[in-house]
């Protein structure tokens, strides 16, 4: 490895701040990821955004890709979300009761898209998934639902679950406190793997209530699955009486209104969004037919409910957010400048023959370093290769560019990423690049 060397930025004042988070949370942070235990250094403080930029306590400067884990699709802090939001503080922060604003942002929503007739907003992704599998499980009154291995659904009971190693494995908890009774309902298997799933299903006939999978895995870098398999995926599910929920929460508004659904032309039973919904506030949602969703509460036997529900500032917020995705062109623009700055970095890694790949879909791309040239599988990720992350992350924060600080994490652009920022980007990734090889 020949290092190029640089300069450290410095972090005197975020590792002052992060000394004293430690004396209030949990490792210093309130989610674990933040805490850059897998790169170098210690988080960096952020102190404000604007646009494709942010600003750390420190007074470093970086262009942004992280994108507060891809709400963020017009930037930070955009005109029009902030004008929304500044309007509504002036009326109440909550109530508590039903407003305009959720008819408003509903009506935006099942008005382009055309895989949910009804919808239900919560608070986070989490609590969309959460609900989403109470819904399957009340719908279908089954108790067992199937998970992906290197999917992550959020971190309610059911979803923290990992696979072991058999072909078909109930899955063990991923975390303590998860009683192992919640994990034997939540069997995990590989994904792109059709045999494992018939064999599920002839291991647990009716047994199933849904199977779960992200619309495009991207928790786990960014395994673009088949067209035939997620197809496979519907048909198999029908066949059994099992509901195929989606998670959307970071394909859903990033790939379109309409998500995942729409790329791979699929009809899922239920989907759950998050992140970009709430144009940088705490929404979730989640959403299904008419039918399925009358049995939520108060209609129907599934309860579900939130104080901060379709919270007005959140709710102004994500209306406002998704005006401006519904525009023409808006997503396609986001592609074409995705496509050209993977094409540029690619072009560079031939040049160099460097062993290293981008995976791209919409404006989400992926470093693996690899000579792979497909992973669709968790386990097809060679978990040393995140050393070489590492030293990229390092590089590319020492020259002003902010990645998320894990390998596993995808790259999110946004529409206020200018040509200029990625050409200034694409140079500084050849540079990290080469202090990695
Ligand atoms: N589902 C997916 C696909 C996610 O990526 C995430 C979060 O990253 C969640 C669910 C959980 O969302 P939240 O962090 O808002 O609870």
């Amino acid at each position: 490895m020949t290092m190029t060397q640089l300069q450290d930025i410095s972090r005197k004042k975020s590792a002052e701040l992060f000394e004293q988070a430690k004396n209030y949370f949990p490792g210093g942070v309130n989610s674990p990821v933040r805490a850059f235990k897998s790169v170098y250094g210690t988080p960096l403080f952020i102190e404000r955004g604007d646009k494709s930029r942010i600003w750390d306590a420190d007074g470093n400067e970086f262009i942004d890709y992280c994108c507060s884990w891809g709400p963020l699709i017009l930037g930070h802090n955009h005109d029009k979300v902030r004008e929304a939001v500044a309007q509504q503080l002036d009326k109440g922060l909550s109530f508590g009761a039903p407003t305009r604003l959720e008819n408003e942002l509903a009506e935006l929503i099942l008005t382009n898209n055309q895989y949910i007739e009804k919808i239900r907003f919560v608070s986070s992704g989490t609590e969309a998934v959460m609900s989403a599998i109470r819904l399957a499980r009340g719908a279908t009154k089954r108790d067992k639902i199937v998970k992906f291995d290197g999917c992550y659904h959020g971190h309610s009971d059911s979803l923290l679950v990992k696979a072991g190693s058999g072909l078909v494995t109930f899955g063990e908890t991923s975390s303590a406190g998860v009683p192992k009774a919640f994990a034997d309902e939540t069997i995990v298997i590989a994904l792109n793997d059709k045999q494992a799933l018939e064999e599920v299903f002839s291991t647990f006939p009716d047994q199933i209530a849904a199977i779960i999978i992200e619309g495009i895995p991207a928790n786990n870098g960014l395994l673009i699955q088949d067209q035939d398999y997620i197809h496979f995926l519907r048909q198999i599910t029908q066949e059994h009486g099992t509901l195929l929920i989606f998670d959307e929460v970071i394909t859903g508004f990033r790939l379109g209104f309409e998500g995942a659904a729409r790329y791979y032309d699929i009809q899922p039973d239920i989907i759950t969004y998050g992140k970009i919904i709430g144009g940088g506030m705490p929404v979730g949602a989640y959403g299904a037919s008419k039918e399925l969703m009358a049995q939520i509460s108060p209609d129907g036997g599934v309860y579900q409910a939130g104080t901060l529900s379709g919270n007005p500032v959140a709710m102004s917020a994500g209306i406002a957010a998704l005006r401006i995705l519904a525009e023409p062109d808006f997503y396609t623009k986001q592609e074409e400048k995705t496509r050209s700055f993977v094409d540029a970095i690619r072009a560079y890694i031939d040049l160099k023959n460097y062993a290293v790949q981008i995976f791209t879909v919409g404006s989400i791309f992926w470093f693996a370093f690899t000579d792979q040239k497909t992973i669709k599988r968790a386990d097809e990720i060679d978990p040393l290769s995140m050393e070489k992350y590492k030293v990229m992350h390092r590089s590319l924060l020492n020259q002003g560019i902010y990645f998320g600080p894990s390998g596993y994490e995808v790259g999110f652009i946004s529409s206020a990423h200018t040509q200029d920022d990625l050409n200034q980007t694409i140079e500084a990734i050849k540079i990290a690049l080469d202090s990695v090889y």
